[in-house]
């Protein structure tokens, strides 16, 4: 914004190195930082209750007086206790002070103040410990309570929020070009940053808020936007039509429509001059594969070589699979490339990828860390992107002379999300399933019911089918909760000893996971017990009955990827999920998991009921963390931000007008944000 509010904190009058210190562990270092450093929560002082009302260990507000201060009392070395009488006319309370004599000499005798705190003692002498403490003619009658760290306080951190405000808020920049303000309705800047964190009423509140909220939006749209030109600006393989009707014919199966038309995008946007970035979007067993699989055949009847990149070896291994047998038939050479090869067996690999013997490379990101080269890499496809940041889809696309990409997402993802998460990719959905499939039947049950869907499970064995059992945990825990390893000795005790039993998890070496896996697609195994490392993709059609141990601990759009690893064959399947959390929200949850198979529809629910932790979460997504908007919550403005943002970009792709100078440095800080975070 400018050089003053980029000034270092100890700036600030009462902020020192030792505080600064302090500061840094909660991400701020300038000025900026700070006023950037949003309330998490407000006191709203003018929702007080009379003391005779208030209830024990409710955290309320008070206003009243103080009618007396007592003589401090050291109850032990280093620990003094301030006790003073506070009285609203209702009744009296103690407040009780430990050590801080600075707060005891701010409640003046007979001075009138707000008290914020949590209601101890009992009813007839009602306590309240170290209150907040504000006068009761503060003009701030909604009080921020921030975030903080160790050694720092909301009284600090507050007064120097005032601080910072009084000395540096007219540095405060507008970055927004007025017609965007005012068609959008939105406050002034300054108005905004003052008023988050000191706001007037609950007015000005939200007045600063919706400014906030839309500009953190509105930067992350326009940066996916100019990461989206800037990819356009290079050039890839222009690739030549092609007509890969022998790919369609050797198919075991017709491609759904949707399937075609994913394909047919794709190599549309391959034969135009700059690379393609393309998001194919599939509910579970939507098959994606055989996309990918196609849209690396076009590229092999243009001569060129493609990559398949998957989040885990087991995964690896089965695209490796399956694209062998779609495409050796046709003459196409596909190589395996994952860590767990030997020294040797990868240097052959790469050797013949550099020397274009092998057309398609399959692998772990042992592909994109290890120096592979290739002779024409023209197409790099990502399978289960949501695990893949954008720094990684940054450097495959810097293999090769700037290959088309292709993304592969398994996680339903609600359209106006998806724009902002993959704002730099076109997207292409899959929301039809091949033909065939059964819906899968849900039931949602307690541990009471477990030996019942022990027997179920068996009678789907004994016909010859498999099944998974997903547990929360690898090992006994003192949560309660089951686990991967004892849970072998429950199904012995419920006469599963007949069965071969697998146990897979993530600890296991990777040749173990691999051996485990295959022995479950060869049916050499029948029943797998594992973590959720089989959640993403793995695809075994002879599997049918899928039982999820505490099944509450799940996000919902992870159950219904894990209940996606059965139903993708002929049979019939089943997905039990068993909790014994029956909690209103638990229930609401897995009920409209056995109320729909629709993977978007779930997904919008789930972002309902549970905010965006489950897309936002361990920031999988690759995005900076938001700092104000909430995603759930401000759909509203998240669709108004994205139309403004085409009507910027459309007329100024790169933000060089001048009345899009202050946007365009925010992106900026935002680009280096990024970098700096290592996404
Ligand atoms: P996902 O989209 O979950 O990655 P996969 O690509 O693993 O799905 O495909 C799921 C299963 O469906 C695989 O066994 C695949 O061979 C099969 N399949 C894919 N497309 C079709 C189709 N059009 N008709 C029938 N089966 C199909
Ligand atoms: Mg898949």
């Amino acid at each position: 914004m400018n050089s003053e509010l980029d000034k270092q904190i100890t700036y600030l009058k009462g902020v020192g190195p030792k505080r600064a210190e302090m500061y840094k562990k909660i991400g701020v270092f300038t000025v900026y930082d700070l006023l950037c450093h949003y309330p998490r929560d407000y006191i709203d002082l003018t929702d007080t209750v009379p003391i005779s009302d208030s209830a024990l260990n409710e955290t309320v507000a008070v206003k009243g007086t103080v009618v007396r201060k007592l003589a401090p009392a050291r109850i032990r070395k280093g620990m003094t206790v301030y006790k003073a009488v506070f009285t609203d006319g209702t009744s009296d309370l103690t407040v009780v002070i430990y050590n801080s004599e600075y707060l005891f000499s701010q409640l003046a005798l007979d001075g009138e103040f707000y008290l914020v705190g949590r209601i101890t003692g009992n009813l007839i002498r009602r306590e309240m410990s170290s209150p907040l403490v504000f006068r009761a003619d503060t003009p701030f009658k909604v009080q921020p309570v921030y975030r903080l760290t160790e050694g720092l306080s909301q009284t600090v951190l507050r007064n120097n929020m005032k601080n910072a405000l009084d000395s540096f808020g007219k540095y405060i920049y507008e970055p927004m070009p007025a017609h965007i303000r005012s068609d959008a309705g939105l406050c002034a800047m300054e108005y905004a940053v003052t008023n988050i964190h000191f706001p007037k009423d609950i007015h000005c509140f939200e007045q600063a808020k919706k400014r906030l909220v839309f500009d953190e939006l509105l930067i992350l749209q326009l940066a996916m936007a100019m990461l989206r030109s800037k990819g356009r600006s290079l050039t890839g393989y222009v690739l030549k039509e092609k007509n890969i009707d022998e790919f369609y014919k050797s198919l075991p199966f017709e491609l759904t429509n949707c399937q075609m038309q994913a394909v047919s995008d794709c190599m549309e946007d391959m034969q135009k001059p700059f690379p393609m970035n393309r998001l194919v979007q599939g509910d579970v067993g939507s098959g994606k594969t055989a996309v990918a699989a196609a849209v690396a055949y076009f590229a092999y009847k243009n001569g060129c070589q493609s990559a398949l990149m998957a989040p885990t070896e087991v995964l690896a291994h089965q695209h490796y699979e399956t694209l062998k047998g779609f495409l050796e038939p046709l003459g196409v050479k596909v190589a395996l490339l994952t860590g767990s090869l030997s020294t040797k067996e990868k240097s052959l690999v790469k050797q013949g990828l550099e020397n274009g013997e092998y057309h398609v490379a399959v692998g772990t990101h042992a592909l994109v860390q290890q120096n592979t080269r290739f002779k024409n890499l023209a197409l790099v496809i990502t399978d289960e992107q949501h695990r893949f940041g954008v720094r990684q889809r940054a450097f495959l696309a810097q293999k090769g002379s700037n290959p088309h990409k292709l993304v592969m997402s398994a996680t339903p993802i609600p359209r106006t999300l998806a724009m902002m998460i993959y704002g730099d990719l076109d997207i292409s959905v899959l929301n039809e399933l091949p033909k065939g499939r059964q819906p899968i039947e849900t039931y949602a049950v307690t541990g009471k019911l477990r030996q019942r869907a022990f027997a179920f499970v068996s009678k789907q064995l004994d016909e010859g089918r498999q099944g998974y059992v997903v547990c929360p945990v690898i090992e006994e825990s003192e949560m309660a909760l089951q686990d991967v390893k004892s849970y072998a000795n429950k199904l012995s005790e419920n006469g599963f000893d007949k069965y071969r039993i697998g146990l897979l998890h993530g600890k296991l070496p990777n040749e173990e996971k691999d051996r485990i896996m295959r022995d479950f697609k060869e049916h050499k195994i029948d029943l797998l017990v594992s973590t959720t490392v089989v959640e993403v993709g793995v695809d075994v059609p002879n599997a049918t009955i899928i039982l999820v141990e505490n099944a509450d601990r799940f996000g919902l759009s992870q159950l219904h990827q894990l209940r996606g690893r059965v139903g993708r064959g002929q049979y019939k399947s089943y997905c039990v999920l068993i909790t014994d959390n029956v909690n209103e929200t638990t229930k609401k949850r897995l009920k409209i998991l056995s109320s729909t198979s629709d993977g978007f529809k779930i997904s919008e629910e789930d972002l309902k009921l549970r905010g965006p932790g489950d897309f936002f979460g361990d920031r999988q997504h690759g995005l900076p963390k938001l700092k104000i908007a909430d995603v759930s919550h401000d759909l509203d403005i998240l669709r108004k931000v994205q139309k403004t943002a085409e009507l910027i970009i459309e007329s100024d792709p790169m933000l060089e007008k001048g009345e899009n100078k202050g946007l365009k440095e925010l992106v900026n800080r935002l680009f280096e944000y990024a970098n700096a975070d290592d996404l």
